[in-house]
């Protein structure tokens, strides 16, 4: 069965159909053949072939070579569906606008707005003439809209008659989109300005002026956009401790949030701290009383013994009940395993969830237990150095007696991530 089907897709004789889909089911190896036979009906300019082949080994397996695929097919099809439109085949051309807007969408706004756009004109079988006529319409009104579509225009009509006029307006509006647009931009506004500079700089007759600017303006939003998203959540493990005082007085000087898993200390000063965490606007997080894996890792019954033991403690001291935790070793530690079994974790995450409440791991280790005091340049660089790729961390520190070295990488930690575009936030 699954060699006729190889041999259909090689011979290309194969009809799409959802039916291959299911036949050929979640194998690795046939989904590898399905984005060859997609390549190759790109080259043949059998475009809608090709998106759906791309679409349905995108549904199967996100993987990026799919996703790809998609965006490079719809692009094909928007080329291919505007020579039809400025051919006055405008049945066709909507078929194609159509045959875009129902594909999977694969985060290209641009293109899915255009596709948007031409279809309207296309459902309405504009003329260029009435296409203009609209266009003059819109232009007290919505200039933006009436730039829009005069640049559309230009687009589905490149050898308009009148085009010298139509440039004239478009770059009279464009001037004024651009204003709009360093509007945007200044206000934060970036995934709006990157969009506008994109549109801007697709004008054909666009001056070297505008263009430069709107480039200039594309590659700074870009950059910022990036920044914006990046979040960095510090959090400190295994307080309160005369560390943790610390590191608050840090934070406080940077003004900035962190989240404090602590453990049980029933003490004065251990009420203090926890209450200091919190009237200083940080956020605390369950690790259990009692911190001892021999003692928690047992069953569900002996974790939620201690854990619950720390949310009555902290109720009496701070008035909080935490909904966020973190397992001692995090939730792939070895510990849990070898004393509760390997179902335990499992079954822990799945309690505790049922009850509401929500753990975190940490995807950068600053190495700060490691050792019984770890190299404050260790730290320093280790935080530094992995999270140069990512966009949101959760940076695992630790706030114990020992932990002597942490509050003193601190300071350098919170700048440099704040040089790579960090903003910092507390957990969840
Ligand atoms: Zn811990």
């Amino acid at each position: 069965m699954k060699s006729n089907i190889l041999l259909g897709i090689a011979l290309g004789i194969l009809v799409v159909s959802f039916n291959l889909f299911t036949m050929i089911g979640n194998s690795g190896f046939l989904l590898t053949k399905v984005s060859d036979y997609a390549e190759s009906q790109i080259k043949l300019r059998n475009f809608s072939t090709a998106l759906e082949l791309y679409s349905h080994g995108y549904k199967i397996r996100s993987q990026k070579k799919f996703k790809v695929g998609i965006g490079v097919s719809q692009k094909r099809i928007l080329e291919a569906s505007i020579i039809l439109h400025s051919d006055g085949n405008f049945s066709q051309a909507q078929k194609g606008y159509k045959e875009i807007l129902k594909s999977v969408l694969v985060e290209n706004q641009l293109l899915e707005d255009e596709a948007k756009r031409f279809e309207g004109y296309a459902a309405n079988n504009y003329s260029e003439l009435e296409l203009l006529r609209l266009a003059d319409s819109f232009q007290l009104k919505n200039p933006i809209k009436a730039f829009e579509m005069y640049s559309d225009c230009l687009r589905i009509y490149p050898d308009l008659k009148n085009k010298g006029t139509v440039e004239d307006k478009i770059l009279k509006l464009a001037a004024r989109f651009l204003q709009r647009t360093r509007a945007q931009h200044q206000e934060g506004e970036f995934t709006q300005a990157i969009k506008s500079y994109q549109k801007i700089i697709m004008i054909p007759c666009l001056s070297e002026n505008l263009k430069l600017e709107a480039t200039q303006g594309l590659s700074l939003a870009q950059q910022q956009k990036r920044f914006d998203f990046k979040v960095a959540f510090l959090t400190f493990d295994d307080g309160p401790s005369t560390n943790t005082l610390k590191i608050l007085d840090i934070l406080r000087k940077y003004n900035i949030k962190a989240t404090f898993f602590v453990t049980g200390n029933n003490s004065e000063f251990g009420a203090n701290v926890y209450r200091k965490i919190i009237s200083e606007g940080h956020v605390l997080g369950n690790h259990t009383y009692s911190h001892i894996y021999k003692k928690i890792y047992v069953s569900v019954d002996s974790f939620m013994e201690d854990f619950l033991q720390l949310e009555e403690l902290l109720h009496e001291r701070v008035g909080i009940r935490p909904k966020i935790y973190r397992f001692p070793g995090g939730s792939n530690n070895l510990v849990s395993q070898t004393t509760g079994g390997k179902k335990l974790m499992d079954l822990l995450i799945h309690t505790l969830n049922a009850k509401g409440y929500q753990y975190f791991d940490w995807n950068v280790n600053s190495q700060d237990a490691e050792v019984i005091l770890q190299d404050t340049q260790v730290i320093i660089d280790s935080v530094l150095s992995s999270s140069q790729d990512k966009e949101k961390i959760i940076v695992l520190m630790h706030d114990t007696i020992a932990k002597k070295t942490t509050p003193e990488a601190l300071p350098e930690i919170i700048e440099g991530l704040r040089e790579q575009g960090f903003t910092f936030d507390t957990l969840p």
